[in-house]
């Protein structure tokens, strides 16, 4: 394994961000070893960018251990799987949800940059992009759980970025807000419908715009850690500040 720029790890690569940033990777020069759940949607992924495709549950400590078998070496790692279930006010959250969503997000993040961390420092140059979000930052009515793991993810992010000081090995955070990918139809248990309010009136992000900020991230001189980058929407100005105009969506 040998690409120009090395071998990059994207996790959650079936669908939305993960795929955008796989696809922007492997354009830039990138080796790209993909892994999410969805094994056939992944290699719909993986084929046309020849990425390596394979099966991966975050959340599952065996299914980590044999991904990351299967990856020799890694410079890049950008911890994207993860995800929100529900909108449930915390007087009715149900524990499973809760569960789940910090499964996904804190733990899988632990358990993949865990187990990565010696190859990405001997590559000599590794850098980690967590893929946080706007709801790290700001609560929001209905948020409590995606919001808990959320800021969990930051902590984690930044006891790392201390850990690794004098180590070869940059961290960086990249947090939107709204884009339109699978997120909401996940969230909302496969409600069409109700995903689609989301967007409604507004034009929020693309796939493709997290991609390339977090393209922008590990393509920096080594010497430059972007540690934070915060990115949202024109028509939104904090977690649960948007503008929605009447009419068609963004028009
Ligand atoms: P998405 O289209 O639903 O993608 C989520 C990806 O995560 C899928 O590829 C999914 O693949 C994967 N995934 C979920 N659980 C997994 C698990 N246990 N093991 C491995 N992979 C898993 O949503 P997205 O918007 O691209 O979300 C990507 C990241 O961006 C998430 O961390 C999310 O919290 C964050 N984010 C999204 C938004 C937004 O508005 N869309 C805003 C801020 C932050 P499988 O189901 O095939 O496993």
């Amino acid at each position: 394994m040998s690409a120009a720029r090395g071998v990059a790890v994207v996790t959650g690569a079936s669908s939305g961000i993960g795929a955008a940033t796989a696809r922007a990777l492997a354009g830039a020069g990138f080796e790209v070893v993909v892994g999410a759940r969805r094994v056939e949607r992944l290699r719909e992924v993986a084929g046309p960018i020849g990425a390596q495709a394979l099966p991966l549950d975050v959340t599952d400590p065996a299914s980590v251990e044999r991904f990351c078998a299967e990856v020799p070496e890694c410079r890049v790692l950008v911890n994207n799987a993860g995800g929100a279930i529900g909108l449930e006010r915390i007087e009715e959250a149900d524990e499973a949800d809760w569960r789940r969503m910090y499964e996904t997000n804190v733990l899988g993040t632990l358990r993949m940059t865990r187990a990565l961390l010696p190859k990405l420092e001997a590559s000599g140059d590794g850098v980690v992009v967590m893929v946080g979000s706007i709801a790290g930052h700001e609560a929001y009515v209905g948020g409590g759980g995606y919001n808990a793991a959320k800021f969990a993810e930051r902590a984690l992010t930044r006891a790392l970025r201390l850990e690794l000081l004098g180590r070869p090995v940059r961290v960086s955070e990249v947090d939107p807000g709204l884009v339109e990918t699978e997120f909401s139809v996940v969230r909302f248990r496969g409600d069409a419908e109700r995903a689609k309010a989301v967007y409604e009136g507004l034009t929020p992000m693309r796939a493709e715009d997290v991609a390339e900020c977090i393209l922008f991230c590990v393509t920096r001189p080594a010497w430059v850690n972007v540690d934070q980058l915060v990115v949202l929407a024109r028509d939104q100005a904090g977690a649960s500040v948007v503008h929605r105009r009447p009419g068609p969506e963004g028009a």
